[in-house]
């Protein structure tokens, strides 16, 4: 369980300000998303809260605790990427267990996690397989058991069906959401799909160039948009 704090986060590449000042609250155990227009700086602030990224100024606070000078594997969060980053050479099991070994993961934890990640994602059945042997659906779902197997604070999701055809994207939203409820996790979930947004979420923060334009939940935002934009991003009758 995990409260997330940015404090006035910026950030620039160079001389080009992309993430003008961000100020939010991702409370324990929520589902977050962030959505908005393709280039808006969704996944540059999700990759700032991981570490990946620097913040160029500004505070990230994890319980209470700044972890903005702090290595992406001391933040005890687990990102999930649109590409699965699976490691070919490795077949599922060892693709599970090589982030427990890598944080030092008690030995005899270790085979428990996995088999438990492998229920709760159906893929027991796999753990043998190399994955270009998988489908994209049962890539992601290893990408999401290789986050589960950490038991992070926080779970941080970059547009993670974007590469799945339309129904597996449908179905594997449902599996997420389920997997929210089960783990009570904290969970920020970043796409650029309006559907997606409004049917996952408990908080919705639209982004638009690097500012955001509002939070709320996704039947605030419905109702009562701030601006045109945000009324005619998410679809609102005004
Ligand atoms: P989104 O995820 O919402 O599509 P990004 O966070 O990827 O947006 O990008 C936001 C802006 O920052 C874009 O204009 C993008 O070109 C720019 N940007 C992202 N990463 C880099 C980088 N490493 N170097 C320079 N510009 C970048
Ligand atoms: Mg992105």
């Amino acid at each position: 369980m995990a409260r997330l704090e940015l404090k006035s986060v910026r950030k620039s590449f160079g001389s080009t300000a992309v993430i003008h000042g961000i100020d939010l609250v991702v409370e324990d155990g929520s589902f977050t998303v962030f959505v908005g227009p393709s280039g808006c700086g969704k996944s540059t602030l999700l990759r700032m809260i991981a570490g990946l990224e620097e913040v160029s100024s500004g505070e990230v606070h994890l319980d209470g605790i700044r972890c903005d000078h702090l290595l992406p594997s001391a933040r005890g969060m687990a990102m999930v990427f649109q590409s699965y980053a699976l490691y070919p050479h490795m077949n599922i099991h060892e693709n599970l267990r090589f982030g427990l070994v890598c944080q030092k993961t008690p030995k005899a934890e270790i085979e428990p996690r996995i088999q438990r990640a492998a229920e709760i994602l159906q893929i027991s059945h796999l753990l043998d397989r190399k994955p270009s042997q998988l489908s994209g659906g049962q890539s992601q779902r290893v990408a999401i058991g290789r986050a589960i197997v950490k038991q992070p604070k926080a779970f941080l999701f970059d547009e993670p069906l974007s590469n799945l055809d339309a129904e597996l994207r449908v179905k594997m939203r449902g599996e997420i959401v389920a997997l929210h409820q089960r783990l009570k996790a904290t969970m920020v979930y970043v796409t650029h799909d309006q559907v997606e947004a409004m049917t996952m979420a408990d908080t919705i923060v639209v982004l638009r160039n690097g500012r955001i334009e509002q939070v709320g939940s996704p039947a605030e935002l419905y109702a009562r948009p701030v601006n045109q934009f945000v009324a005619g991003f998410l679809g609102s009758p005004q």
